[in-house]
């Protein structure tokens, strides 16, 4: 009897750079798949510029997921690569999945410099250029002295990159093009063309580039044991890429390679366009929900809460929607800071948890806290909710979206999971409760709320009804009285 899947994103900014990660997933395997986890989405994994204190995205050589002594240690911020291949043995043994992070817009830390020649850019609108053609010195040549040829003895230099955004000659920050290259069409509009993120950016219509990417991934799969990707970046990176890229890996592996894009836009017009061109070969961050969650969790009661899945991924095209409250860049601190207050993280759950469409991502700084912002844990809750998904959150599903305070919905439960069904009443301003119908499956019998927010216990009728309650600015989840979410 298969349960939900659930995927948790497992890490946040914030770590110590104590390489001790990839052991405490191990130390952890048993507890996740008891909760309900999966799949586990773990950060890149391959050598950053900035070494030990490097979160993953700064890549510096792909081919090292901490074997060789570059950019001053052997181990990641993470650990080793034997670490990090023997906790991916122990999820998948434990029948969690695992999802990779890559990162294939930029590169940096270049072993050395070039000269080369480049154009300088408007940095609000990359259609134009600035000045002429001039010398530039580049960070652009990776030579990788430390790991040498093995695994690849393919090096870069500055043919594989589109531009950069420092000139070592002059100390110049600005967004330069090297000369005869274009930046791709196919990338988010923002800034007229934003191709162009950070560091060196990878030129992905390179022949020799491309066939070194596929020649990685099918390395790195093999290697780690993967069982697909996150991929970061996608709206800096030409539509057609991936596409081309997921299907040699998926031909040549016989995987299905689950892979989910972080495509960072709340325009659900831009998101589904960037569906149908990528053919559907991956799902995307609901970044939209994300944003619906924020303004409702700082709207201190007036947000409209029966249009919360309004302009959402899960709203229009669920089949590709990965659904997520948080994650590493809009936490305290962070690039995308729009963190969702702690009184309405409970709903926001809740919402991806217990419904029928989306596959939910829980984040690590939710479930274990963040030290380093002073944000405390939610593990007693976020345990709650992910038991209940993994043995109550099934069957039909009925939605009471009528109010702009209350709202609730119904599992109607199936009879593969035992007594499951549930009902969700939740609030952002004033509490309430909503007439609501759990179905016959579950008529006559009394439901308690397994937050215990409420300890009111509520009877449904012969035909399924029952009212439920929630208080003022909270969410309660109503399960068959009896069954357990410890
Ligand atoms: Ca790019």
């Amino acid at each position: 009897m298969p349960s939900n899947d659930t995927l948790m994103q497992y890490f946040e900014w914030y770590l110590p750079s104590d390489s001790t990660l990839w052991n405490k997933v191990t130390k952890e395997t048993k507890h996740l798949e008891n909760i309900g986890i999966t799949h586990v989405w773990l950060p890149p994994a391959y050598k950053g510029a900035g070494g030990k204190d490097d979160v993953g995205y700064g890549v510096y050589d792909l081919y090292d997921l901490g074997e060789f002594d570059q950019k001053g240690s052997i181990p990641t911020k993470y650990g080793t690569k034997d670490e990090y291949v023997n906790a991916i043995r122990e999820l998948r043994e434990n029948n969690i999945k695992v999802l990779a992070d890559i990162v294939l817009n930029h590169k940096m830390g270049a072993d050395e410099t070039e000269e080369v020649l480049a154009v300088q850019d408007d940095a609000s609108d990359r259609n134009i250029s600035l000045t002429e053609a001039k010398p530039i010195k580049v960070w652009t040549k990776y030579t990788f002295p430390g790991r040498g040829n093995t695994y690849s003895d393919f090096k870069w230099n500055w043919t594989h990159f589109h531009g950069v955004d420092w000139d070592e000659n002059t100390g110049t920050a600005a967004i330069y093009k090297f000369y005869g290259k274009h930046w791709d069409e196919d990338v988010d509009k923002e800034n007229g063309n934003f191709d162009y993120l950070m560091g060196a950016d990878i030129d992905l219509n390179n022949y020799d580039v491309i066939k070194e990417l596929k020649n990685w991934g099918k390395w790195y799969i093999n290697t780690a044991n993967l069982d697909g990707f996150r991929l970061d970046a996608v709206k800096h990176i030409r539509a057609e890429f991936f596409p081309e890229w997921l299907e040699e890996l998926r031909n040549s592996t016989e995987k299905k390679l689950f892979s989910v894009g972080e495509y960072w836009s709340s325009n659900i017009d831009t998101i589904s366009n960037y569906i149908e061109k990528t053919n559907g070969c991956m799902s995307l961050f609901d970044v939209p929900l994300h944003y619906n969650f924020y303004r409702a969790s700082i709207s201190n009661g007036e947000y409209d809460m029966s249009q919360i899945f309004e302009g959402t991924i899960v709203g229009t095209n669920p089949e590709k929607a990965v659904t997520f409250v948080d994650n590493h860049d809009t936490e305290p601190g962070q690039a995308l800071e729009s963190w969702i207050l702690d009184w309405f993280k409970p709903l926001a759950y809740s919402l991806i948890l217990l419904r029928k469409n989306g596959f939910p991502c829980v984040f690590y700084g939710d479930y274990y806290g963040i030290p380093e912002k002073n944000v405390e844990p939610k593990k007693d809750i976020l345990t709650k909710l992910l038991k209940v998904r993994k043995y109550y959150a099934y069957g039909e599903q009925y939605d009471y979206f009528n109010d702009r305070n209350v709202i609730g919905f119904t599992r109607l439960g199936d009879y593969e999971h035992h007594d499951s069904g549930l009902a969700v009443v939740m609030s952002d301003g004033r509490g309430g409760g909503i007439q609501m119908n759990v179905g016959k499956k579950l008529a006559n019998t009394t439901f308690y709320d397994c937050t215990g927010n409420l300890s009111e216990t509520v009877y449904v009728d012969n035909d399924g009804n029952g009212i439920f309650y929630c208080k003022d600015g909270s969410v309660s989840v109503w399960i068959k009285q009896g069954q357990s979410v410890n």
